[in-house]
């Protein structure tokens, strides 16, 4: 299987306290293209620390992170600013939708950056807010979406970049249980269909049971990585 991200020997230590923390403490990972990872483990365990780091939101103490055989760990923040917008799609537990902006807009916004024209933008918001079944919710504000339909605007809009991967911290940490089962189905659906790669954060058993490899955090150390 080809890599995606190769983490190599990754440690991050947080000096802001008396005593430093070791977030995350010597990881070693190798991600395929098309795997469909959960990454669990106790609150604190370091889940966020690493999905940040392997998405360049962060830069380990040590370590490097490899993406499709580019050293991310060596470049500027400028550098990763642009690598990101352009490899990586993130889902945060919080949304981040931004609240002024429609979902289309929401969801155009990172293919401006991008410089994509408009016809190819319109095209592929339709496109996304339909694989989501949102295409009913395309002029609508987040503040008028529930929960689940803001993470599915969400969901969408890190697709919007054609990224690599996707990275998703806890997306359905708040989410009724029938909205995170939707949710699920809509990343596994991706991940079949396109062979989009995954690695989700999540405390969710009913998450955890969708994953096909499950990589257990504890202290920062990875103590199991088992596929299924
Ligand atoms: P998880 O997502 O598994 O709950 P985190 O990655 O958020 O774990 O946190 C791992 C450890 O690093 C915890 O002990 C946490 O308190 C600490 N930590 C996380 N972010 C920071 C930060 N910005 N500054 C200092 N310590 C942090
Ligand atoms: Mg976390």
């Amino acid at each position: 299987m080809e890599t995606v991200i190769d983490a190599h020997d990754v440690t991050k230590i947080y000096n802001e306290k008396k005593i430093p923390v070791h977030a995350v403490n010597g990881v070693h990972l190798h991600i395929g293209r098309g795997e469909f990872i959960a990454l669990v483990g106790p609150s604190g365990s370091g889940k966020t620390t690493l999905l940040n780091i392997i998405g360049g939101l962060d830069y380990p103490t040590n370590g490097q992170v490899i993406i499709n055989g580019t050293n991310i760990t060596a470049m500027s923040s400028s550098e990763l600013i642009n690598f990101r917008l352009h490899n990586i799609g993130f889902v945060f537990q919080s949304y981040n939708l931004i609240p002024v902006l429609t979902a289309r807009e929401n969801i155009e916004f990172i293919m401006l950056l991008q410089h994509t024209g408009k016809k190819q933008r319109h095209e592929r918001v339709l496109n996304l807010l339909r694989e989501v079944g949102l295409e009913d919710k395309i002029n609508s504000r987040p503040g008028e979406l529930s929960g689940g339909q803001q993470q599915r605007v969400a969901v969408a809009r890190a697709l919007a970049s054609k990224p690599q991967f996707v990275l998703a911290d806890e997306p359905t940490a708040n989410l009724d249980s029938k909205s995170a089962a939707n949710l699920l189905e809509i990343m596994a659906k991706l991940n079949r269909e396109e062979g989009m790669t995954f690695v989700f954060s999540t405390h969710d058993q009913r998450v955890i049971d969708k994953a096909r490899r499950v990589i257990t955090l504890v202290d920062g150390k990875i103590t199991s990585d088992e596929k299924r």
